[in-house]
């Protein structure tokens, strides 16, 4: 068995990771808050054996693993730290503030020889991979275009952070269109290259803040890809789309946490829907951890990949501020 510390007494371990973690065999040695109350209650409420309120404290525990889902400014110190002590590293996203910071932890993690991987669920859905596939064996010809919807609400219950402290790493891009990022390149085996981005900050958020963004993205293979991401907008339902030369994937309800969602492949011969199993995103992701720190794979979604989507989410916020075409990477 894993043996997990979670560094954050956060609302996504609550909610997904510590379910996730357990299915996946996993098991939750220790939690820390820097608020002590909010971490004993934590780990009395979650059924976790230990609380602490110190980092050296939980890296000192008999633990293999963390699970780094503090706001995103900690990520870095924090990462840096478990990967002295010799503990695998699953981070959430974005990996940091920079792409130097990000760099600098998956550096730091394969010098200490332990795993990093980057908790982007969204390629472990059953319906990116049958898209994914559905590409690699040609079904829908050379793709040309990929369009994203993951304009959605944020719950009030989140409504902090994300919304009002720079400092902490809020604003919708990194929060939500690094996931979009990430499941473009896994989906087209793609990488982007340049983006053009317009942000809006419709009152929702402050502090300079945006709460939507929409990009135009190239790709390497010349595919173009259109991106909408908000924390604004109630109604509109998720979606992905890749058109291709002899067809095209037409995803709806799959910008999601929960494994729902469906496919259709639309070609000169009609439509029909992709069959796909509908597995816990979160479970699978961890399940690909464990095995990685069996050294068998690597985890879904790898540090490298984390960099890859932060750099695509600072480029459209430069390009947003400045007007103009940014190069990535
Ligand atoms: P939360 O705001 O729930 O938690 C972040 C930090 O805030 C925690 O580390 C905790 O500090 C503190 N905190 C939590 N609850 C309270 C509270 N009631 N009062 C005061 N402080 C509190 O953030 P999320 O869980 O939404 O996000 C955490 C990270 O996970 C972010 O990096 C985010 O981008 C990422 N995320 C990823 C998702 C994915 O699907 N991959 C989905 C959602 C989030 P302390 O450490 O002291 O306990």
């Amino acid at each position: 068995t894993t043996r997990w510390g979670l560094i954050g007494a956060s609302t996504i371990a609550r909610e997904h990771m510590i379910g996730a973690i357990r299915e996946a065999g996993g098991e939750i040695a220790a939690v820390m808050s820097t608020n002590p109350e909010r971490g004993r209650a934590f780990a009395a409420g979650n059924g976790i054996p230990r609380a602490t309120t110190s980092l050296d404290d939980l890296l000192g525990a008999d633990i293999d693993a963390v699970y780094i889902s503090t706001t995103n400014e900690l990520h870095l110190p924090q990462t840096l730290a478990a990967a002295r002590a010799g503990k695998h590293v699953l981070a959430e996203k974005p990996l940091a503030m920079t792409v130097a910071d990000a760099q600098t932890m998956v550096e730091a993690c394969r010098a200490a020889g332990v795993v990093m991987a980057t908790n982007h669920h969204l390629r472990n859905a059953g319906a990116h991979r049958a898209m994914r596939q559905a590409i690699a064996d040609g079904l829908i010809g050379r793709p040309l275009a990929a369009r994203v919807f993951h304009a959605v609400y944020l719950p009030e219950h989140l409504q902090g952070w994300r919304l009002h402290d720079p400092n902490a790493g809020g604003g919708v891009t990194v929060d939500i269109a690094v996931h979009d990022c990430d499941t473009l390149r896994f989906v087209l085996a793609d990488d982007p290259v340049e983006v053009a981005a317009m942000v809006q900050a419709s009152g929702m958020a402050s502090g300079g803040l945006e709460d939507m963004v929409m990009t135009t993205v190239r790709f390497a293979s010349g595919l173009l890809a259109q991106t909408h991401d908000a924390f604004t907008v109630r109604y509109a339902g998720t979606g992905f789309e890749v058109h291709g030369t002899e067809g095209s994937l037409i995803a709806r309800d799959v910008m999601t946490q929960r494994p729902i969602g469906s496919v259709l492949l639309r070609t000169r011969d009609g439509e029909r829907a992709l069959p796909f199993e509908h597995e816990s995103l979160y479970a699978r992701a961890v399940r690909a951890f464990h095995a990685a720190i069996r050294g068998e794979g690597q985890p879904s979604a790898t540090g490298l990949d984390g960099v890859k989507s932060l750099a695509f989410g600072l480029a459209a916020l430069e390009a947003a501020r400045t007007g103009r075409t940014v190069k990535i990477g």
